[in-house]
């Protein structure tokens, strides 16, 4: 079996923080973290192409603009979210902590939804710190 792959990198910046960590991760903190995401086939189109770079941006890009980009990322029980919502901050809120894996798994699973033939998202939380998945 021979396939294609392709990678396509988004950076952006975001904050958050860790519901119950020990260390300073459960203060309030940014990151500037850079997704990669890559989209694979077994065939190339009629222009010898996976898919155009461009577009895979353009979904990637929108995506993280609207819902993670210069926001707050939080777990749905911090308490954070409360005082924040009231001074109408953008906020997203995750299910469970917004560590790097479940950044990685939630961005995974949009792109899935989207039809895109993604088959792993990495997340860089910092130039030294890289969270992947896929399923
Ligand atoms: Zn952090």
């Amino acid at each position: 079996m021979h396939y294609h792959k392709i990678t396509r990198t988004v950076h952006f910046s975001y904050g958050h923080r860790i519901v119950g960590h020990n260390g300073k991760c459960r203060n309030l903190h940014g990151h500037n973290g850079i997704v990669e995401v890559d989209v694979e086939s077994n065939n190339l189109n009629d222009l010898g192409m996976v898919m155009d770079f461009g577009s895979l941006k353009d979904i990637v890009k929108k995506w993280i603009t609207e819902n993670f980009d210069h926001r707050m990322i939080l777990h749905k029980d911090d308490p954070a979210v409360l005082s924040l919502t009231e001074l109408n901050e953008p906020l997203y809120i995750l299910k469970d902590n917004p560590t790097a894996e479940n950044l990685a798994q939630t961005i995974y699973k949009v792109l899935r939804s989207l039809d895109l033939n993604v088959t792993e998202v990495r997340f860089w939380e910092t130039l030294d710190s890289k969270a992947s998945y896929s399923d």
